[in-house]
């Protein structure tokens, strides 16, 4: 796809999905285990699954990762691959859409490669049945001919690796989900970790980055590195013009100002949600979808982006009858629960 940025291009800051105001993140992403900062258990046994496969000269297992969007699923996957030292095939669910795409897709895999499959819930389910003995007895069974002449034939594949990412393991069927020998869950990240990507992403941009600078933007980025780098793209411009190109804590508490993204990271759209559950539901609990109709937004993009950071904060709670905000919250917003349950008498 081509992205045409003479269109004065405006994309919210804290969406964790791919925009074009990420191009050029590939560049940024690291390579190794070792530049590879945080997810120290996944990374722990990763590690231990790669040595092994490695000295018995076999595939490693098929892998599974989950979690929040723009945590690193995709560039863990690359790292794998450079590990095992195979190549990588890249491609995601809806962009499957026949079953014939798989299959052409895995027919041209060389042993030993990966196969990585995005957002892998969305796999359609004839594509996913093609699946089930590609990933089990690296065969896929292909229907030749018509009618009562049809024949099915069973084609060898080379054995390889599947990697799937998912935002939501809870959608994947029972099937596919036990045929992923590793399942690793991708956490959001702590301060101290985004701070260190800051700093390697302003190294790489050639920038001048104090550790001030990068703990702010790294408290705000909302335990995501996608976000982390995006806001960094944004204090560089400011930096530029205003603070001699040196990225400080003022410099990056000025761009996020204009951002509109407060002192834990929240933009307009969190304070929203935060607000209609308060103002229009007295705190909740309110269902998701009535929720995302109140403040037209995407049911979708408010639990995979928003939740699990509001619910990571404490500001937040699910509950079996819907979405309830947290005394925390409240205080944050500068609203008091009781003055709003009177304002309600
Ligand atoms: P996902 O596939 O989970 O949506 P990505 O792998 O595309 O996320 O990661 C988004 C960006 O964040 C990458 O381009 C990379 O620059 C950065 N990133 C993610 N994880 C890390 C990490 N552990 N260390 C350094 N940078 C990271």
């Amino acid at each position: 796809m081509s992205i045409d940025f003479s269109q004065n291009y405006e994309a919210p800051v804290v969406t964790s999905s791919l925009t074009p105001l990420d191009e050029g993140e590939t560049s940024l992403r690291p390579r190794f285990l070792r530049e590879y900062t945080g997810q120290e258990k996944a990374k722990e046994n990763l590690a231990v699954y790669i040595e092994a496969a490695r000295r018995r000269n076999e595939p490693l297992d098929h892998v599974l990762l989950y979690g929040p969007p723009g945590l690193g699923k995709t560039t863990l996957a690359g790292v794998i691959a450079n590990e095992m030292g195979v190549n990588i095939r890249v491609t995601s669910g809806p962009a499957i859409e026949k079953p014939g795409d798989l299959a052409a897709l895995l027919t041209n895999l060389n042993p030993g490669d990966i196969l990585f499959i995005d957002e892998i819930h969305r796999l359609n389910r004839v594509v996913e049945e093609i699946l089930y003995p590609a990933m089990e007895d690296f065969a896929i069974d292909i229907i030749v001919g018509k009618g009562p002449s049809a024949n099915s034939i069973r084609l060898d594949l080379p054995r390889f690796t599947l990697i799937g990412a998912t935002t939501r393991a809870g959608q994947l069927s029972s099937p596919l989900r036990d045929r992923f020998g590793v399942s690793l869950r991708l956490e959001l990240y702590r301060t101290e970790e985004l701070a260190r990507i800051v700093t390697r992403s302003a190294n790489l941009f050639g920038m001048q980055i104090d550790s001030d600078g990068a703990r702010e933007i790294a408290s705000r980025s909302r335990g995501t590195p996608r976000i982390a780098n995006r806001i960094l793209r944004r204090v560089r411009d400011y930096a530029q013009l205003y603070y001699d190109g040196v990225i400080t804590a003022e410099a990056a508490a000025h761009a996020l100002e204009k951002l509109e993204i407060d002192a834990l990271g929240l933009d307009r759209i969190d304070h929203r949600m935060l607000r209609a559950i308060i103002e229009n539901y007295g705190g909740g609990p309110v269902g998701l979808e009535t929720l995302a109709a109140t403040i037209g937004e995407e049911a979708v993009t408010l639990e995979d982006v928003y939740e699990p950071y509001l619910m990571q904060i404490g500001f937040l709670s699910r509950t079996p009858r819907g979405r309830c905000v947290t005394q925390l919250a409240f205080e944050h917003l500068g609203l008091h629960p009781l003055g709003q349950q009177q304002m309600k008498l």
